[in-house]
């Protein structure tokens, strides 16, 4: 670990979370311009990938990582190709596999979550507890479950550590958590975030929109 991958220094309570929803294919295209989406992956993360069945599931999979890369880069205050460095580990406390939150290598890090439906993905960073789900509007309309915003809403609260998805469904106080929910109607995205404020959601090309990068 080096001094460089630890983003503990920008780590601010006070500071807005950051959002980005993007097509996987776009993102793994754009990462690709500051560092290797497949090569930023531990052994772990390639071996999970490499066993999913989809090609999609297996671009999500990567695409996912790639964002949220990008996402800790802007929020350390370095350039993109500098999200290489970033290393998080995932040991579900249900299971002891290495899937579910993931929780980033340093100190006082920030929390970090990903999600993705169909061919989009969404990252989200900021300090403490984070959340993100996203469903895609007219995606699985067989499955009335997967278009259900309480089915984001939990799922993003899940994911920030509030308690167990089933636990969340059932609640009755679910809408009073504090999910934010947001949409996208030109890609069809909407969703939810469960983070410590409302997030300032951040265009991929904007993510990457920087003169001063340099190489990691
Ligand atoms: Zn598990």
């Amino acid at each position: 670990m080096t001094e460089d991958s630890c983003a503990c220094r920008s780590t601010d309570e006070m500071r807005q979370p950051l959002l980005a929803v993007a097509p996987a294919s776009a993102v793994l295209a754009v990462a690709s311009n500051h560092f290797h989406p497949w090569v930023a992956l531990s052994p772990i993360e390639r071996a999970r990938c490499r066993s999913l069945h989809s090609q999609q599931d297996r671009v999500n999979f990567a695409a996912s990582r790639a964002l949220t890369r990008l996402l800790l880069a802007r929020w350390a205050g370095l350039a993109p190709s500098t999200g290489i460095r970033f290393r998080w580990y995932q040991n579900c406390s249900s299971c002891r596999t290495p899937h579910g939150r993931p929780t980033l290598f340093g100190c006082r890090p920030p929390g970090v979550s990903w999600a993705y439906a169909g061919g989009m993905v969404a990252a989200a960073v900021g300090a403490g507890a984070i959340g993100v789900d996203i469903a895609l509007t007219g995606f699985d309309d067989d499955d009335p479950r997967s278009m259900s915003p309480r089915r984001t809403a939990a799922g993003a609260a899940a994911k920030a550590g509030l308690g167990e998805l089933a636990d969340l469904l059932a609640s009755r106080s679910l809408f009073s958590l504090p999910a934010g929910e947001f949409s996208d109607p030109a890609t069809g995205v909407r969703g939810h975030v469960v983070c410590g404020g409302a997030p300032e959601a951040i265009d991929l090309f904007a993510l990457v929109d920087t003169t001063a990068d340099t190489p990691a």
